[in-house]
C-alpha cells in the first residue's frame, strides 16, 4: 500500500492559511465542531487524487474549492493541496517510482483551471487518477466514507453497489485503462 504521510492545503475551502495535516500510521479520527472543517479536509484528499466532479466537493463549479472570503478575509485566488506519499517499499505504478517520496501537487487558478505535479514535475489530471487508480486508493476510493455514502449504499441500486464493490476490489483501474484503450 502507498502511505500517505502529510497534507498540506492552501487557500482550500476554509483552510485559507497553509495548514499541515501529518497523518501518522494507522486510524486517523479527525473530529471538532460543526462546520470546523472536517469534511473539508477529506474533500481535499479526493481533491488532489484527481477528483473531476464539482458535485462530490460540495461545490456548483469547481472554482468553488477556493476560498471564498469570509467577514474579515478577502477571497483567494487559488487553492492548493499537497499531498506527501511514502514510497519507500516502490509500491508506485511505472512512471512515478524513481523515488522514495512522492509528492503530489494540484493547484486551481480562478478561470485557469486545475494543474498538477508530481514531485515537482508537471503531469496530466489522468497521471494523477491512473497512479491512484492502480494503488485502489483514489478520488472515489471506498475508504474515504463521504457523509451519507453509508445510506447511498444501503439504498443504492445493484448496479452502482456493484461499481462500489469494484473499487473496493481494487479492479477499477483496469476498467479506466480498458476504457482509454477503446477510446484509442
Ligand atoms: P459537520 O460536523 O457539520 O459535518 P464539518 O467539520 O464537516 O462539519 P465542513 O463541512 O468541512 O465542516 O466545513 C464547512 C465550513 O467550510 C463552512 O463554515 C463553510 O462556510 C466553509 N467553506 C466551505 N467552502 C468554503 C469556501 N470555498 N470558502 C470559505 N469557506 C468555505
Ligand atoms: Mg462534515
Amino acid at each position: 500500500r502507498l502511505r500517505f504521510t502529510k497534507l498540506r492545503l492552501n487557500g482550500f475551502k476554509s483552510f485559507v492559511d497553509p495548514t499541515d495535516l501529518v497523518i501518522a500510521d494507522g486510524l486517523t479520527g479527525v473530529v471538532g465542531p460543526n462546520g470546523c472543517g472536517k469534511s473539508n479536509l477529506l474533500e481535499a484528499m479526493r481533491w488532489v487524487m484527481g477528483e473531476t466532479r464539482a458535485s462530490a466537493m460540495r461545490g456548483g463549479g469547481m472554482e468553488d474549492v477556493i476560498f471564498a472570503g469570509a467577514a474579515t478575509r478577502p477571497a483567494r485566488n487559488f487553492a492548493e493541496v499537497a499531498l506527501t506519499i511514502d514510497n519507500s517499499e516502490r509500491l508506485a505504478p511505472a512512471g512515478f517510482n524513481e523515488s522514495d517520496g512522492l509528492e503530489i501537487v494540484r493547484r486551481i487558478t480562478r478561470d485557469a483551471g486545475s494543474a498538477y505535479k508530481v514531485n515537482t514535475k508537471d503531469v496530466r489530471a489522468r497521471d494523477v487518477q491512473m497512479l491512484f487508480a492502480d494503488a485502489s486508493t483514489g478520488a472515489h476510493s471506498p475508504a474515504l466514507v463521504r457523509q451519507g455514502q453509508i445510506a447511498e449504499l444501503i439504498n443504492a441500486k445493484p448496479k452502482n453497489r456493484r461499481r462500489i464493490l469494484e473499487e473496493a476490489a481494487g479492479i477499477s483501474g483496469l476498467y479506466q485503462r480498458r476504457h482509454e484503450a477503446e477510446l484509442k
